[in-house]
């Protein structure tokens, strides 16, 4: 897997039209072909040539689609250095903020862009005193980002690009009330563009009343889910889960998230799989920064197969090559569960996701079944007794991809 400038990088659908066609100039076109990217994705097609003229977007498109290049590459054509902080980049986790800077480090390096990151959960001073030699960019959390406005360490009212990425996670995450209050602080004048997988009403009315007649551009799979994803359950009484999992595990090679859906229950299952002698770490929101990184690093690189995470950190992992997302608690709603299947068959890539379930999770897995638009099948794992559904399933055996 190539991995250039820090910025990860694996397969995805791309048109057939050239960057240049797209009115970004030589400079960044280069910079864009030393890292390899030879098309636009479908996003980026869309996205940059109404970017580059300043209009307003809304962008439906999922993490793994290109959105992050499509916001970055006309901010990087058109700013350049030394001019005051003039594009704010809005993210809601820690992670997806780092992999922001770093393209915007990689595309802006030609305009000599600087970016600071003001993330949580990690001392202040050093974002201080990055703001103290006036950036560019800024990438940053929303909560983080106030603190510093608050204590007078940056001013907002040189923005002229705003972008709000992953939105709807936003503001799944609690962010609206930051995120209202960012608005109020920005400059009118200026262009805005939102990125999000799903379009909820807090969305539409963010759109009405802080943009200027936004285009709206969709590029969201039908059905909610990537294509290439093979879904699976597994019903089985709650004492045997765990057996499940395991066996699930010993079955399906290959590198594999597992999702649980409190931090207790991760540091749990963390300790069972590495007592079984797995390759596995943990990223949950109570670890800190170097730890969530390095928990990310290790699995991006092999030397852990396993990675254990709950919803909230496990949102935008773009770890290439995830060949198995595993629900071990089955997700609190179906968009969750089309987030956490989203961490694999990235691109055109193949993946399975695997969702262990109790009779009491049955409901929520109908609900998914509502979104995917297709019946998710029953399967079966070695030693594991499965939980009979009133329903007769014409076949209980383990469909391959
Ligand atoms: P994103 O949706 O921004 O998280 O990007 C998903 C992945 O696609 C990242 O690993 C990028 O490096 C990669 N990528 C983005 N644009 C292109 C492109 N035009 N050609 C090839 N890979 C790309």
């Amino acid at each position: 897997m190539k991995f250039a400038g820090g910025i990860p990088q694996h397969p995805v659908d791309t048109t057939d039209k050239s960057f240049e066609a797209l009115g970004l100039g030589k400079t960044i076109v280069d910079a864009i072909s030393r890292v390899g990217f030879e098309h636009p994705t479908p996003i980026q097609a869309a996205v940059i040539p109404l970017a580059l003229t300043g209009r307003d977007v809304v962008g439906l498109a999922q993490t793994g689609s290109g959105k992050t290049a499509a916001f970055v590459l006309p901010i990087a054509e058109r700013l350049t250095h030394g001019k005051g902080v003039r594009a704010l980049i809005l993210a809601p986790t820690r992670e997806i903020a780092m992999q922001t800077k770093a393209f915007l480090d990689l595309f802006g390096s030609e305009h000599r862009l600087s970016t600071a990151c003001l993330i949580g959960g990690v001392r202040m001073t050093p974002q201080t005193e990055a703001l103290h030699k006036t950036p560019d960019v800024i990438v940053a959390t929303p909560g983080r980002l106030l603190d510093h406005v608050n204590r007078g360490h940056v001013k907002l009212d040189a923005i002229e690009v705003l972008v709000l990425d992953e939105a709807d996670h936003m503001l799944d995450l609690g962010f609206l009330p930051q995120v209202r209050d960012i608005l109020r602080r920005l400059p009118r004048e200026r262009q805005t563009m939102m990125f999000s997988a799903t379009m909820p009403d807090t969305i539409e009315m963010i759109a009405s009343e802080f943009m200027r007649t936004p285009e709206q551009i969709d590029i969201t799979p039908q059905g909610g889910a990537a294509e290439g994803i093979s879904h699976r359950v597994y019903v089985v009484k709650l004492e045997d889960k765990r057996k499940a999992l395991l066996e699930l595990l010993r079955e399906e090679l290959g590198s594999t998230l597992v999702f649980a859906r409190r931090k207790v229950d991760a540091d749990w299952l963390f300790h069972v799989l590495e007592r079984e002698g797995h390759p596995v770490t943990r990223i949950h929101s109570d670890l800190s920064q170097v730890r969530r990184v390095k928990a990310l690093q290790t699995f991006r690189e092999g030397e852990h197969r396993i990675l254990v995470a709950t919803d909230i950190a496990g949102r935008g992992i773009d770890v290439p090559g995830i060949q198995h997302v595993i629900n071990f608690d089955i997700p609190e709603n179906a968009d969750d569960y089309v987030h956490r299947a989203g961490r694999t068959a990235r691109g055109r890539a193949k993946g399975i996701v695997s969702t262990i379930a109790t009779w009491q999770d049955l409901g929520m897995v109908r609900q998914i079944e509502e979104v995917l638009g297709e019946k998710v099948p029953r399967c079966t794992v070695g030693g594991v007794e499965p939980w009979e559904e009133l329903e007769k399933r014409p076949s209980r055996t383990r469909r391959r991809l």
